[in-house]
């Protein structure tokens, strides 16, 4: 963060506005440690509220937030657009409110964790020897939310003043779909006022050096195949029975996910480019009191597949493989894709692959590239996200988006055991954010997606 002449003037006028800025400068290391793990506490107790599906406490986490924007002199808004899941909506007014403003989303609930099978206890916010700290959501995402406060509080403290209005959302539903919060916000009148020019939602940790960002994310299809047959002994041969033919598929299924899965293992393609499909159950057989009737072939058999398709994919021929190969008529066979959840499209409002740009097109990319590098990071190749966000509620308007959770060296442990986050990372996460969110809320061209311009 460049500590220009502008900033310092502006400082004194700060400090007489709020007591509880970071301090300016640290002159001594004591100094610049203590700071450190003030935050670091902070981070602490976010992580420390339960806020674990299918209970999350909105109750304190709400206050939290509430409580942080308070201390940061931010607005804050309370939203329930379903009664009992609140959405907290922060506000960084920016000196040019006609531009399109900044939207830093993040979601407060996380997946349940099996207190057990981990070494720290899951809500603890345990800190171990090496700066290791276990906790739900300390990946996915309560980091990525506390972060923005953070590079809020210091760049308050510097005195930068965002020419852009910057909203922090805090959101409450995303690890059960996001319907509740993301998806009715996103078609709400309170979000088409907030004019959103940006969206930065989350992204996945990364094992090496270089951060991860994803322009994209894969809709999930969950297909069920059904076949049908004639019934007979258990001793008869016979072509056409329910088992053989959805045998048939499962076999035509599987060739077709060894051939995806060979192109990550050879290292041609991302895990988010190529299309996965993954049985999820299998269910056919006569019961008996004792099991299964062994003597009897059954008339009918099914199975069902989540199946993730990149849009990058050609999801008519997909179709076309579903209606030929793995569930075709001739073979008595049907499928279902909308029996547990509805059939997510590849394309978005307007017919266009739901993509962010990452070229020319989109400056918020460019900025976003150079602001990281500034900070001193290395971002990676742009990828689509392997499985769903909240980014997608806001992609489908035509908006960019781009999932980036700054976690380098780090072992992607979402949802997983032992969740955790080096404080080291975490921090200098910050200072990812700090610049990003300078860059952003500097820029001064209108910003918009040339394609959302269209549909304007
Ligand atoms: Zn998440």
């Amino acid at each position: 963060m460049e500590f220009n002449r502008r900033n310092i003037l502006l400082i004194p006028l700060l400090l007489l506005a709020t007591s509880t800025l970071t301090p300016l400068q640290s002159s001594s290391s004591s100094e610049s440690e203590s700071s450190e793990s003030i935050i670091i506490s902070r981070f602490q107790t976010y992580l420390q509220i339960k806020t674990d599906q299918p209970n999350p406490n909105y109750t304190q986490s709400t206050n939290f937030l509430t409580s942080q924007a308070k201390s940061l002199s931010l607005q804050s808004q309370t939203i329930e657009l379903v009664s009992g899941k609140p959405l907290v909506l922060l506000k960084w007014a920016g000196t040019s409110p006609n531009l399109p403003s900044i939207m830093l989303y993040s979601h407060t609930d996380v997946v349940p964790a099996e207190h057990d099978k981990w070494a720290h206890h899951p809500f603890e916010a345990h800190i171990d020897s090496r700066g290791r700290i276990y906790a739900r959501g300390s990946q996915d995402m309560k980091c990525v939310g506390m972060q923005y406060l953070e590079a809020v509080r210091k760049l308050k403290g510097w005195g930068f003043v965002p020419k852009r209005d910057v909203y922090l959302v805090f959101a409450p539903d995303e690890e059960i779909g996001g319907h509740d919060g993301a998806e009715k916000f996103s078609l709400s009148q309170v979000f088409r006022e907030l004019n959103v020019g940006i969206v930065l939602d989350e992204g996945l940790a990364s094992p090496d050096e270089h951060y991860r960002a994803f322009y994209a994310e894969r809709s999930p299809w969950w297909m069920v195949i059904k076949a049908v047959g004639a019934p007979g002994h258990g001793s008869k041969l016979y072509d056409n029975s329910a088992m053989e033919n959805l045998l048939k598929s499962i076999e035509s299924i599987r060739r077709y996910r060894a051939s995806q899965f060979d192109l990550i293992k050879a290292g041609l393609k991302a895990e988010g480019d190529v299309v996965s499909i993954n049985m999820a159950f299998l269910k056919a057989g006569t019961p008996s009191p004792t099991g299964f009737v062994m003597n009897l072939q059954p008339s009918e058999a099914e199975a069902g597949f989540d199946i993730r398709v990149p849009p990058t994919a050609d999801a008519e021929s997909l179709e076309r493989r579903i209606a030929e190969e793995w569930a075709p008529a001739w073979r008595n066979m049907s499928v279902s894709l909308g029996q547990f959840k509805q059939k997510v499209p590849v394309t978005d409002a307007y017919g266009k692959p739901v993509v962010t740009k990452t070229d020319s097109s989109n400056p918020w990319w460019a900025l976003l590239e150079n602001a990281v590098q500034e900070a001193g990071g290395k971002l990676g190749k742009p990828e689509i996200f392997p499985a769903s966000t909240d980014a997608r509620y806001f992609r489908n308007l035509g908006l960019p988006a781009i999932g980036f959770s700054p976690m380098a060296n780090t072992p992607v442990l979402l949802h997983d055991h032992n969740e955790y986050l080096n404080k080291d990372e975490y921090l200098k996460g910050i200072k990812i954010y700090e610049s990003i969110i300078k860059s952003f809320a500097s820029f001064d061209e209108h910003g918009r997606d040339e394609r959302f311009k269209d549909e304007l």
